[in-house]
């Protein structure tokens, strides 16, 4: 599967040159000739897009026996996972598709199955979880499946995924049914979620979620271990055992991370119905003054998490306007300025009003939630409105009599 994933790379970087070749030769006008570098590429030669590359990797393959070490459908979707990162920057206008050095291209995929790859063990002996997954061209392999196919689905593709290194492999199979779920309605008791460096985490009813303590227990491990791997003569033996090391505990420490966001996801939905969460960009704060420690709460992953987790439960969730949510008094809506980021207290100078200064942006985001819902409701984007309850529906209720009484 290494080499597999090799020969993907090598594949991969042999579009990515062609692309940006074909690119770089067509920048200076035809009649000149360029004051940097020359590509020598005819002029009638057809840009290199998906189907194009496509075809050429038959002729790749002839021409380069290593190429057909790996599975035909796995090939040809590298291909168009480099197309896929190239028409992603025509659109975001960022991100131009990388060269992968060794080590970089970390899975590959199998696009398509006809029969069910899963099977229990032929052999005897084997835990319970234990299944065996056939591959294409690679044979049976021993799994771990952690929850069963539900009954219904259809196998759609599998991605082998390498990590740590190459020490742990991963098989991430999605399956297919064609039952519409359809998206949770806005309902019930809703509650907003500030989050923070302080606190992981505020919400409007002053609950607050301490930030993991793994995650400092485990810095600090990580700390030794790549000062320990640093001594190590580079390309030796023993420099890449301490590499793997390293590689294994941020592995550890990215899964540690994602399962207290799965847990605090999940607290939340417990607590209401609707959750409002700010519509923020992490990674430009990131950038900030806070920095890095900005990355390691990881809100970024942590607001798509409880996205779906919401979805799964049944709860309705929204972003919301973020800008001046800790500047404005939630008790009576005075603008109270600027605060510094010491100070976590909110005092509001005209009503007196006192909360701490998270709690006081989440009651605020709160009620940005719910008026967004309002609006939305009354707009007829959200459909229907039947199950709501509580100030919404109040507020609804109003907007109806009031439009009755205007048209009488
Ligand atoms: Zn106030």
């Amino acid at each position: 599967m290494l080499g597999w994933l090799e020969t993907c790379r090598r594949l991969y970087n042999r579009c990515l040159r062609d692309l940006k070749t074909w690119l770089n030769s067509r920048k200076c006008p035809i009649d000149r000739c360029s004051l940097n570098e020359e590509y020598i590429v005819p002029a009638d030669l057809p840009f290199p897009s998906y189907l194009q590359q496509k075809r050429q990797l038959t002729q790749w393959k002839k021409e380069n026996p290593w190429l057909k070490a790996a599975h035909s459908q796995v090939t040809q979707d590298v291909v168009k996972r480099m197309h896929n990162t190239w028409e992603a920057f025509k659109k975001r206008g960022f991100g131009f598709p990388r060269f992968k050095k060794y080590g970089q291209f970390r899975s590959f995929l199998f696009p398509q199955f006809k029969n069910h790859p899963l099977q229990l063990p032929s052999w005897e002996g084997m835990g319970v979880g234990d299944y065996q997954i056939k591959l294409p061209k690679i044979g049976s392999v021993l799994i771990e499946l952690h929850r069963p196919i539900p009954d219904g689905f259809v196998i759609k593709q599998i991605r082998v995924l390498s990590r740590a290194r190459g020490t742990k492999w991963y098989v991430v199979i999605t399956v297919q049914s064609d039952i519409e779920v359809p998206n949770p309605l806005p309902k019930g008791r809703g509650l907003a979620a500030d989050v923070g460096l302080e606190n992981f985490l505020t919400t409007s009813d002053n609950f607050t979620v301490k930030p993991g303590l793994f995650f400092r227990e485990l810095q600090s491990r990580l700390k030794e271990l790549q000062r320990k791997a640093s001594r190590k003569k580079k390309g030796s033996k023993n420099w890449e055992k301490a590499q793997i090391k390293v590689a294994k505990l941020h592995h550890k420490i990215a899964n540690s991370r994602k399962n207290f966001h799965f847990q605090v996801a999940h607290q939340l939905c417990d607590q209401g119905d609707m959750v409002f969460v700010e519509d923020i960009d992490f990674r430009v704060s990131a950038k900030g003054f806070l920095g890095k420690s900005m990355l390691d709460g990881g809100f970024g992953q942590f607001r798509t998490i409880l996205q779906w987790v919401c979805w799964k439960r049944d709860k309705f969730f929204a972003q919301v306007d973020h800008k001046y949510s800790s500047q404005i008094c939630p008790n009576c809506g005075t603008h109270t300025g600027k605060k510094p980021l010491s100070q976590r207290q909110h005092i509001c100078p005209e009503c007196n009003y006192q909360t701490t200064r998270d709690h006081a942006a989440a009651e605020v985001l709160l009620q940005r939630g719910l008026d967004k819902v309002r609006t939305d409701c009354a707009e007829r984007k959200l459909p229907g409105n039947g199950g709501l309850s509580g100030p919404v529906a109040d507020w609804l209720d109003k907007c109806r009599s009031r439009n009755t009484q205007e048209r009488s």
